[in-house]
């Protein structure tokens, strides 16, 4: 006979004493439960740095597209340095923010892979930044 521990606050259903497990929440759950709670957050946790580094990888992917387009159409001379070029400053400012926020969300869930992407994207918008007000290159 198994001492019962309590019971599931998620299934109700009576968990042995020694394998009750506590959420954040410090609601009882067996193991079970605890598990798939645990796996939803973490599924939410990267969903969400997903979605806010893609936007700042996009941001920082149109003043790129720009170039590329501009190279083929406008002859290299007038699109000369100094100019100030507001979508890369636009897109760069965008993508700093969705970069330092990606940094933000990696920061709070200690989420290394995260936090790398975040800074690259935050890096790259400064870059089109400061590239886009002329103050170099
Ligand atoms: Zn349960």
């Amino acid at each position: 006979m198994e001492a019962v521990g309590g019971w599931c606050t998620d299934c109700g259903k009576p968990i042995r004493a020694g394998a009750v497990l506590y959420t954040a929440e410090a609601r009882p759950v067996c193991p079970m439960c605890f598990t798939r709670a645990d796996v939803s957050v973490r599924r939410r946790a990267v969903f969400e740095g997903w979605s806010t580094a893609l936007i700042g990888a996009i941001a920082n992917a149109i003043p790129l597209v720009i170039d590329a387009m501009g190279a083929w159409m406008v002859a290299p001379a007038v699109a000369s340095a100094g100019r100030r070029d507001w979508v890369a400053l636009v897109s760069g400012v965008v993508a700093a923010f969705c970069g330092g926020a990606t940094v933000l969300e990696a920061r709070s869930r200690i989420s290394g892979r995260w936090l790398v992407i975040g800074a690259l994207v935050a890096l790259l918008g400064v870059y089109h930044a400061v590239r886009g007000a002329g103050l170099a290159w």
